[in-house]
């Protein structure tokens, strides 16, 4: 077993965004130092670290540093050069392992290897290069086509209904690797976040019903207003995954409901994600101290729910000429504001979030859902 890496260490984390800002703030709590890598100068990470080696992701003298400096590494992002991973791993503790990061950076792969760990994905066609197109598209039609590589929140998706769109769709995104996902009805959506050890140590947290707007989260709710026996699949699903992976660290699992209360895995994330930001406000443990405790031989912290909570993405698009209406969110006592300290807020953009904290569910949900209206009519 590795021995504890314990407070005071080094911690390097891969990309200063705003997982990488929470990551940092939960690790420097808890006593321990922490080196981000992220080539923005602003990023919101780099400022609250105690070291940001401002480089890009596959610099071998950063990478080097890294080494040299951290006790362990982790990552915020699905998009680090897998290589850059590589690297780290054959000479320094690194979770979770490139393998897993390869797989969750890729929908084909992806996809494949949920149904081959025997868990069900939504219809899909690997679209690979044009000839693939020529096949029977009934069956994933009217669909998505979602780029493989590099999309998210919504980015490199078209719906298309006709095998003709979908032709279009593909060479106007540069017929690059897609997946054809059949369009489904979704009775409502639900995630899980998993965090696992080294030494098989498990624990889930509860699950979160999310709403999506344009392809972005919108609000989540938790616990989710789901019926307890489809809670507990989701939990085992998502462990399931887990632990075919071999994970380590934080894992995140997206689910589709269908109408028939069945669950199909929409996609993973390899790291703490939008939909646990609750966790923070509303857990005993918050995903980000998991993220450190895993990467530190830890065993995964409390996942207890402590209050019913609503969290509410805060995207660009509110700030208009103006900042929001802070004053007036900040006059209601069960909310509880972050935000991520990025200095240009663009449409879609994730600036921050707040959590709503309420005696049920249904309660933190309406009123999130009115300070969101509140926000926006400012
Ligand atoms: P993010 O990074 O925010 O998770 P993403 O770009 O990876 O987003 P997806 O998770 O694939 O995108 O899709 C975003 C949302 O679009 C889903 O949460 C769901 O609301 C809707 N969606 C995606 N695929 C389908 C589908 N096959 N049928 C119905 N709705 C879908
Ligand atoms: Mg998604």
């Amino acid at each position: 077993m590795t021995p504890h890496i314990l407070p005071n260490a080094m911690l390097g984390i891969l990309g200063g965004g705003q997982l990488g800002r929470m990551f940092t703030m939960a690790a420097r709590a808890m006593g321990y130092r922490v080196t981000v890598l992220d080539p923005d100068p602003d990023s919101p990470a780099g400022g609250l670290a105690d070291v940001h080696i401002c480089s890009k992701y596959d610099d071998p003298g950063a990478l080097q540093m890294l080494v040299d400096t951290c006790a362990a590494v982790t990552t915020e992002f699905e998009n680090v050069p897998a290589e850059s991973m590589r690297f780290l791993q054959a000479r320094m503790p690194v979770s979770p392992k490139a393998e897993c990061v390869s797989i969750a950076q890729d929908r084909i792969k992806e996809k494949r290897y949920i149904s081959g760990a025997g868990l069900s994905v939504a219809p899909f066609l690997a679209i690979e290069r044009a000839a693939d197109l020529e096949q029977a598209l009934s069956g994933h039609l009217p669909g998505i086509l979602k780029i493989a590589r590099l999309g998210y929140d919504g980015k490199g998706q078209v719906r298309v209904k006709t095998a003709e769109e979908a032709k279009q769709a593909f060479a106007q995104m540069g017929s690059r690797p897609c997946v054809l996902e059949k369009m489904l009805n979704l009775k409502t959506e639900v995630s899980v976040i998993v965090t696992r050890t080294s030494a098989d140590e498990v624990t889930t947290f509860p699950v979160a019903e999310n709403q999506h707007e344009s392809g972005i989260l919108d609000i989540s709710i938790v616990p989710a207003r789901v019926p307890e026996p489809i809670a507990a699949r989701a939990r085992e699903m998502a462990l399931t995954l887990a632990q075919a992976l071999d994970y380590v660290g934080v894992l995140a699992v997206e689910f589709f409901v269908l109408d028939d209360d069945s669950l199909l895995i929409n996609e993973i994330a390899p790291r703490p994600h939008n939909s646990g930001h609750y966790t923070i406000s509303a857990c005993a443990t918050s995903q980000f101290e998991q993220q450190v405790r895993a990467m530190c031989g830890l065993p995964p912290g409390d996942t207890r729910l402590l209050s019913p909570v609503a969290m509410v993405n805060l995207l660009g698009d509110i700030w208009r000429d103006d900042e929001p209406a802070w004053d007036k969110l900040l006059s209601e006592p069960a909310v509880k504001l972050h935000l991520y300290g990025k200095k240009e807020a663009r449409i879609g953009r994730k600036m921050g979030h707040f959590d709503v904290l309420a005696a049920d569910a249904d309660s933190a949900y309406k009123l999130a859902a009115e300070l969101k209206q509140m926000l926006k009519g400012a």
